[in-house]
Parts: structure tokens; sequence; C-alpha cells
């Protein structure tokens, strides 16, 4: 019972008057879990957001309200025990990106994902983080990079990627106006991308540099809950960025990690003053309503071609004109949106920090089948997106489904089709 009570000690600190006012809120309508990809595609009632505070509603009333403690008193709701923590860990970390669909759609207006957020918290306070994410979590903190590049390693790639792509990544240089952030997903995954940013940056003239501390955006800390770890790779970006002197910070293609330094930061560290924290989806609609980059019309104009809407760069970010606005330009004639999307766009099922939970590797799959409808209805099979943790997901699924799609990466789709 040790966990359970460190899980309810963090559930204690945590409930404020804004949890209460949230909780009491609740009218139990279940109107958000026909917003949930992983209750629609599963029919799974214990995969409905409501569900995944629960623990955080007992705890609440049980502590805090007159019916909860006569509730437990009368043996009419039991007290939360280890077990409940071992299934709840299952729910709210395999079965939930963080993607606030289901806030979107509450006519109460709950913020269910901070909420859930706060459930994976107090799990984590207990030591019911998932393994996987624990592991990449403490890779994190001792090489700096959740797939364990550490240094040495990050260096020899950025060798490799300049020499492989022939462009020049401009590192650790100070009084550069921008700073780029990228994860180690690009890094390993999509290193492509280093070398599409640049060349994106050499047309546009744009001052920037990329920094070997602050070299890893992601933030596990986040998708642990865990706000010790959230603040401590945070600073290491803020740091970094202080350092070199950058104006501003921009997150390429990252979706929670733009999350994590946009919104979250200001409330846990002091955000260097007057350092502007950005996306790549918008830096690239600046560049082109400047007449900094010119792209070719229609170079991408053969076949149809959608748009996968990321939940922290479209829903919540509102980057949602610029990627519209590119492919609007390369493909003026077959340039389709699936439905939903924009802010309403039902999410990949890989992000907060699921993909890196196998266990949960059959809920992803699962999930990403309303992807698959979405694309099927319109009749497309190339997608692009500007979140790698996305394309990840884009891509493994296709793999898994042995579908014949093709996925970019935004900056790709702009590097690729640039006026010389
Ligand atoms: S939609 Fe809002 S009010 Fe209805 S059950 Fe979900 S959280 Fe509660
Ligand atoms: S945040 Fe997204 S994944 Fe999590 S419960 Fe809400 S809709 Fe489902």
């Amino acid at each position: 019972m040790l966990a359970t009570q460190e899980a309810l000690n963090q559930f204690v600190e945590d409930t404020g008057g804004w949890v209460a006012s949230q909780l009491e809120a609740c009218t139990r309508c279940g109107m958000c879990a026909e917003a949930c990809h992983f209750y629609i595609s599963s029919g799974n009632p214990a995969y409905s957001p409501v569900w995944k505070m629960e623990l955080l509603r007992r705890a609440y009333e049980g502590r805090f309200t007159l019916s909860g403690r006569l509730k437990l008193a009368l043996g009419i709701e039991k007290p939360i025990s280890d077990s409940d923590l071992d299934t709840w860990r299952t729910i709210d970390y395999e079965a939930c990106t963080l993607c606030n669909r289901c806030s979107q759609v509450c006519p109460m207006g709950i913020d269910l994902g901070s909420l859930i957020h706060g459930v994976r918290g107090a799990l984590a306070a207990a030591g019911e983080v998932p393994k996987d994410l624990e592991d990449a979590t403490q890779k994190q903190i001792e090489d700096g990079s959740p797939l364990g590049v550490d240094l040495d390693a990050w260096k020899d790639r950025m060798d490799w990627i300049q020499d492989e792509w022939e462009v020049k990544l401009p590192i650790d240089v100070k009084g550069a106006d921008t700073m780029a952030v990228f994860t180690s997903i690009e890094l390993m995954k999509f290193p492509s991308n280093f070398a599409y940013i640049a060349k994106i940056m050499e047309a546009a003239g744009e001052s920037w540099t990329i920094s070997s501390k602050g070299r890893e955006v992601v933030n596990f800390g986040l998708f642990e809950g865990s706000t010790e770890h959230t603040i401590l790779f945070l600073k290491r970006i803020f740091d970094a960025a202080e350092e070199l002197g950058v104006k501003r910070v921009m997150v390429t293609e990252c979706g929670h990690a733009y999350e994590a330094l946009r919104w979250t930061s200001f409330n846990l560290v002091q955000v260097p003053k007057g350092l502007e924290v950005t996306h790549i989806a918008g830096v690239l609609g600046e560049f082109l309503n400047a007449g900094r980059i010119k792209l070719k019309a229609g170079a991408m104009d053969d076949n149809l071609i959608t748009f996968h809407d990321a939940c922290k760069i479209q829903r919540k970010g509102g980057h949602i004109k610029e990627p519209r606005q590119i492919l609007n330009i390369l493909a003026p004639n077959n340039f389709v949106e699936m439905t939903p999307n924009r802010e309403d766009g039902i999410c990949c099922g890989g992000g907060g920090g699921v993909i890196s939970i196998k266990e949960a590797d059959q809920k992803r799959f699962d999930a990403f089948e309303l992807k698959i409808d979405q694309m099927n209805e319109i009749g497309a099979k190339r997608v692009t997106m500007a979140c790698s943790n996305c394309r990840l997901q884009f891509t493994d699924s296709v793999q898994h489904f042995d579908l014949d799609w093709k996925i970019y990466g935004l900056s790709q789709m702009v590097a690729e089709s640039l006026e010389e």
C-alpha cells in the first residue's frame, strides 16, 4: 500500500480549487467518450476520458467531500488500492495521448487532458510509470536523449548528416537569432529533417544555430507526469538558449515538445525574458509570407495528398493555415482534406509517449485504423504532417498494415520544392 499512499499524497497535493471545480462540474454525460480515438476504436468503456480521471475523482471525493467520506465509511466506494494503480497505469499511459480532443467536446469545458496528466503525475509518484517510458526518461536524464544518444554519438551523427546531405549545420553559434531544437526521433529515424531545415534556413537567410547542450527537445518528464523531470529537461533548452543569446527557440517537428516549451514551461520555470518559442510550421508560414522562401507551384500536384493535423501543433497551437497554404501552392488541384480536420482532427494514436510503450502497440494500431478510414474515404495515399512523432506512428502503422502510402514531413516537402 506504500505506492497507493504516494499516489494519494500526490493527488491531495494537486487537488486545488481548479481541480475541484473541474471534477464537480462533470455531469457524467459521456460525450467525451465519442471524441476519444482509443474509445472509438475499441468500444472499451475503460478508455472513455471521464473514466481515465476516475482515480482522481475517487481520491478527491474520499478526502474532501462529505458524500465521498460517507461512501467510503459505508463501503459503497472502495479505498484506492495498489491494484487500482496497476489498472489505471495501463489506461492513462497506454490509452491516452493527451490529445485534448475530449476537452474540446465537453459541454462543461472540463480540461480532461490536464486532469489525466495529473493522474499520470500521481502514478509517477507511486512508481507506476510503464517500464519503457521510465527507461527512456532515465536515458534522457543520463545521456541527454531518450534514445540514449550521448554527446559524442550526437556529434558523430551531426558530421554524418552534413556529409550525407552536403549541408552545413551551424552548431553552438553565439548570437544567432534562432535556435532550432530537434528530437531524437528526427535524429535517428528522420535524420534528413536536419538537412531539410538547414536548406530552408539557408534559403531564407536566417541566422540560426543548433545547440549541443539543448540537443533533445522531447520532454519525457511531461509524458511521465513528473514535474521534477519536466523542469530538468525544460531548463536544459532554456539554459542553452540563454548561453547562446538567441532571440527565439524554434521547435522542429514535434508537437509535445512544442507544448512543453510553449505553454507548460511558463508555469514551471523561469523562461528567459523576451525569448520567443515557436514551431517550424509557423516559421515556414512566416518565411513564405515575407517572400523569404519561394516554392515551385504545383511541384507535388501529380496525385491526391492530404494533411494530418497534430494535436499540439494544430488543435492547441493553432498552426492550421500555414500547412494548408503550403499544400495549396504545391498541390493546388490535389490537396484534399480528411474529415474531421483542423482543430477537430483525430489523433494518430502515438503521441503522449504511447509510441514508446511496447505493451501499448496493439492499442495504438487499433486507434490508427481511424486514420486509415479517413484516408480511404478521400482515396488519398499521400499524407504530410508537421510532427515527427506522428510521422513515426504513420510510418510504423503503414508497415504494420502493409499500406502503400507515402508519408512526408512538412519541412521535407518545402525543402524539396524550394525555388533556387
Ligand atoms: S463530456 Fe465533460 S461533463 Fe460529460 S462526462 Fe465527459 S468530462 Fe464529464
Ligand atoms: S486526451 Fe485524447 S486520448 Fe486522452 S482521453 Fe482525451 S481524447 Fe482520449
